[in-house]
């Protein structure tokens, strides 16, 4: 594995799964007993924003609670370790989670789907470090309006960073899938794009997911194990 230089590594629920916080599918469809569409979505918080700011002010209080598990602690360990190994090598570690649980574990991370400890006003456009409640609708810290909501993307709306992470794809040379369905476009489509433009394509998952025929290699287990093991084998070689 080691001839590999520039890696990127994508992850979803799937990696915070073992430090309790839930996943999407594996709650059946429903997310913590909510339909994703009356909660995730630009409509549903137009319809009604407070179920949906109370969804999130409760999402937002629980991962405070969490700590990073195994498998968050051994990408941190890879995004530190792996530029030492030699000139111009690359980690570039991309999530769907809005938790902050790769940070935590000291690892730094695009946010493609933003952030649960994030507030965004929507009227002067700024985005604040947030950890309390947005239910009673505090004023923005920058313009003072009362016009934040969280900080995430919703279905429909259009992911973050995506130049970053196109320019980290074409150069990748290995692409790594971890705890993701390969459901929600456009992540599932990046193993596509790494492997058209020559990487070699690795998938790291309970099960397989909805793109698995796409990866070159399949390992399926819980990510506290997998991933470490993965990671020793990086730095091994
Ligand atoms: P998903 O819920 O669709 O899929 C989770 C995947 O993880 C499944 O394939 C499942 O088999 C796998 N998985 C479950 N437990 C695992 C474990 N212990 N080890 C390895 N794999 C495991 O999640 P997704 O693909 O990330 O996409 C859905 C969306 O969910 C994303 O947009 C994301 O923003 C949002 N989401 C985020 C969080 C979070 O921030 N922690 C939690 C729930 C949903």
């Amino acid at each position: 594995m080691t001839q590999f230089r520039n890696i990127v590594i994508l992850t979803g629920a799937g990696v915070s799964a073992e430090s309790g916080i839930d996943t999407f599918r594996d709650g059946g469809g429903l997310w913590e007993r909510h339909r994703v569409d009356d909660v995730a979505t630009p409509e549903a918080f137009a319809r009604d924003p407070g179920l949906v700011q109370r969804f999130y002010d409760m999402r937002r209080a629980a991962i405070q609670e969490k700590v990073p598990n195994a498998a968050h602690m051994a990408l941190a360990r890879l995004d530190q370790a792996w530029p030492k190994k030699g000139m111009g090598r690359t980690v570039t570690l991309v999530t769907q989670n809005v938790d902050d649980l790769h940070e935590r574990a000291g690892a730094s991370v695009i946010h493609m789907h933003g952030e649960h400890l994030k507030a965004w006003c929507t009227l002067c456009d700024t985005r604040s470090h947030w950890r309390g409640p947005l239910i009673d609708g505090p004023p923005c810290p920058a313009c003072g309006a009362r016009a934040l909501r969280p900080d995430v993307v919703w279905f429909g709306e259009m992911p973050y960073h995506m130049d970053r992470i196109h320019a980290a794809l074409r150069s990748a040379d290995l692409f790594v899938s971890i705890g993701t369905s390969g459901a929600v476009y456009p992540a599932a489509g990046f193993v596509q794009s790494a492997r058209d433009l020559g990487a070699r394509t690795l998938e790291l998952n309970l099960e397989p997911s909805q793109g698995s025929r796409w990866f070159h290699e399949t390992r399926l287990g819980p990510a506290s194990e997998l991933v470490p093991e993965w990671v020793e084998e990086m730095l091994a070689g």
